[in-house]
């Protein structure tokens, strides 16, 4: 193993630093030579084993030695961190010590050690925000001690676990390790809930094994596709992982079966242009579901997660999930912040890195405001776990909800019987409101009665999710439709007498259709139901009426003006210089424009007085302008006064094949745009191209773009640009 190690570290790094290297080894193996791991082996075999990860990983030389030293100074006797600096240099001792001071400790009760757990994450944090290898490190670690963990005690297992789930999974993915995220959580689970675990595992095996057969020529059929239009990619299947799928469950309360992704297809390509033009070839071939195409690519998430899905329909009208992405962005889903090591270019960009690991920094300085550790630790949980909080049920079962969520939210997540007849709640122990606010550790136990009959309209106003919501609303909308009628017209009375409005004037048809199609609704009866019951709220139904009512006054209004004929024409808004242009400070002032750019409305412009002849105005970025700027006591600021009327001379070169039929096309477009061309030339140019220059009357920057880009569509032309 010792051989193995080293000579992938001399390969990856060469022979004066796997001298470092040996050294480690040596020194680890001699601290811990008399220490064994639960299963019996050498405990060396573990840091060797995580030295071995992060090479895997791609991580540099210091780190890889980092690994292998990092249980040296918690565990042997007498090893201090200066001893390591003084054997490895300052940059590995540096490692370790961030290493070894993270020792975590779960959230085993809620009351005992909240104190001490709060100062271990305070530490790690501050260490993460020093230098994210560390973390790095540390849930190499924590990936082989979860690999291992089977020959643990019972205890020992659910205390890893409940951290692993709880510190080490979130910590892994808000730094984009998706591969280490998973694993970590599917063997959390494992030993958390070792029931659902088996069960949607046995679900799963066999879903996935008919899936992976269904979607098998689909996946043939790709392969052909991808070659045809010349796109060079890989494509295979994936499995889902098991606790990721059982957490969409719950939130969407369905069974496995509803899941679309239970496997996802997935296409490695090299650029991202290839990406998209593999998503086209997808599109083409199968029906996209709408809605449910992603372009990760375009909007990166905060984790740097890169991809673009899509869910599109077999031949047999089975959703299946597309992933399509080039090597790298598949590297970073992967290890995350970790590829950038990987990825040797990605190292000059210690800023990008910088900039990731910014929000951390953010966390640490406006800590130099909060109170104490406590406070510390709340803002970095909201940050670092986004906006959930993570509440345990009587037997340790953890269940997340947003930030925010109540008991009742609690109880409806559970089971939506238990949020119906939920009767009072207790949070570690006492009894609470049923709108308290739940925050992250608390032990939450639902008290039900059956002489509760149903949840309560308040409740409506107490919840955070919207599937506790819809669950209240779904009972009351089938619970009583007489009492939601009579009760929905009585809140829009209500609504409208707090407006000063008289529902009778309101309620006319010509009115109360208009809401009812907008809501999909059929009978006036169904619009007060909806009310009733809290589908559609009393004030947007109020203010929509009270529009559509206004609206009619003006027109009527309008009208009898006409009748006597006192409508006079609308005035314009500016009175704007001749050539359209406000000139800030001096509006009086002639006006030209510089031949130099021949500038357009919306254009960023800047004008120079000049000696005699008024202000000539330019495009911001003209070549000239840089020159005016000599006399930057010359310069004035000026903008357009946005008039439709004004007109602009505008030339543009198109680069097109030299053919008959190719001045047609380019000319149809602009008639279509209804674009006065007002001249035209054109030029041959040697490789069979022409060069022309076409002069046409705009009225903004706008329209000439939108005609730049039309002309760039056509097959014949290879570029345009203005000139
Ligand atoms: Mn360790």
């Amino acid at each position: 193993m010792e051989e193995e190690l080293l000579k992938r570290f001399r390969e990856q790094f060469g022979e004066e630093a796997s001298q470092k290297m040996a050294e480690a080894i040596e020194f680890a193996s001699r601290v811990h030579c008399n220490q064994r791991r639960d299963d019996g082996t050498p405990f060396v075999t573990h840091p060797l084993t995580v030295a071995s990860y992060l090479l895997d990983m791609g991580m540099d030389a210091p780190t890889v030695i980092a690994g292998m030293l990092h249980d040296t100074v918690e565990d042997g006797d007498n090893v201090q961190i200066a001893d390591i600096e003084k054997m490895f240099g300052k940059e590995v001792a540096f490692l370790v010590d961030g290493v070894t001071k993270l020792t975590i400790s779960g959230k085993q009760t809620y009351v005992t050690k909240k104190q001490e757990q709060t100062e271990n994450l305070r530490k790690l944090f501050l260490a993460i925000a020093e230098d994210v290898r560390v973390v790095i490190i540390k849930l190499a670690d924590r990936l082989h001690n979860m690999r291992t963990i089977d020959v643990c005690s019972p205890a020992k297992q659910l205390k890893k676990s409940k951290e692993t789930l709880e510190v080490y999974a979130p910590l892994a993915d808000r730094f984009g390790m998706g591969a280490i995220r998973s694993e970590l959580e599917d063997l959390s689970f494992k030993y958390l809930m070792p029931e659902e675990y088996e069960s949607i595992k046995a679900q799963v095996d066999v879903q996935q094994k008919e899936r992976l057969e269904l979607l098998s020529s689909a996946m043939e059929k790709m392969k052909v596709l991808l070659k045809e239009a010349d796109i060079d990619g890989t494509v295979s299947g994936r499995p889902k992982h098991l606790y990721s799928s059982y957490r969409k469950m719950q939130r969407n309360n369905c069974t496995l079966h509803e899941l679309y992704d239970l496997i996802a297809i997935r296409i490695i390509v090299n650029t991202v242009t290839d990406c998209y033009a593999a998503l086209g070839v997808v599109h083409a071939t199968w029906k996209p579901l709408p809605g449910r195409f992603k372009d990760y690519i375009a909007m990166p998430k905060p984790n740097l997660y890169r991809s673009l899905h899509t869910t599109v329909m077999d031949e047999n009208g089975i959703p299946f999930e597309i992933q399509i992405r080039t090597k790298e962005m598949h590297a970073t889903a992967e290890y995350g912040i970790a590829a950038h090591w990987m990825y040797k270019e990605g190292r000059q960009s210690m800023s990008e890195l910088d900039r990731k690991t910014s929000w951390l920094k953010q966390v640490l300085e406006a800590d130099e405001t909060a109170e104490d550790s406590k406070e510390f630790v709340d803002n970095i949980l909201k940050d670092f776990l986004g906006e959930y909080v993570f509440v345990l049920t009587p037997q340790g079962e953890i269940i997340d909800l947003p930030v925010g969520s109540t008991p009742l939210d609690f109880a409806y997540r559970i089971h939506t019987s238990i949020g119906h007849h939920c009767q009072h709640a207790r949070v570690n122990g006492n009894v609470v409101r049923l709108d308290y606010k739940l925050k992250t550790n608390d032990v939450v136990e639902i008290i039900t009665s059956n002489a509760q009959s149903g949840p309560s309209r308040d409740w409506l106003s107490i919840v955070k999710t919207q599937s506790a919501k819809n669950k209240i609303r779904q009972w009351f909308k089938h619970e009583n439709r007489e009492e939601n009628i009579q009760r929905g017209r009585e809140m829009l009375e209500e609504s409208a007498k707090r407006h000063g409005q008289s529902l009778a004037i309101l309620m006319k048809p010509e009115y109360y259709n208009e809401v009812l199609k907008r809501h999909n609704l059929a009978t006036v009866e169904d619009l007060y139901s909806s009310i009733g019951f809290g589908g559609i709220s009393a004030g947007q139904v109020l203010h929509k009426l009270i529009d559509l009512r206004r609206k009619e006054e003006r027109l009527d209004e309008m009208q009898k003006k006409l009748e006597e004929g006192d409508l006079t024409a609308k005035k314009p808004l500016h009175k704007a210089n001749p050539k359209g242009i406000i000139v800030h400070g001096d509006p009086g002032m002639a006006v030209f424009f510089g031949n130099c750019c021949n500038p357009l409305p919306g254009d960023p412009i800047v004008g120079y007085v000049t000696r005699g002849r008024g202000v000539s105005i330019h495009r911001a970025d003209c070549k000239n302008v840089q020159s005016l700027m000599q006399e930057a006591d010359r310069m004035i600021e000026v903008e357009w006064a946005m008039d439709e009327r004004t007109n602009f001379s505008a030339t543009i070169r198109v680069f097109i094949e030299d053919k008959p039929g190719s001045l047609l096309e380019v000319s149809k477009v602009l008639l279509n745009l209804n674009v006065n061309m007002t001249d035209l030339k054109s030029k041959s140019t040697e490789d069979g191209y022409a060069a022309m220059e076409i002069t046409c009357t705009v009225k903004n920057a706008e329209q000439l773009n939108i005609i730049v880009s039309n002309l760039k569509k056509l097959k014949q032309v290879m570029d345009v640009f203005r000139v």
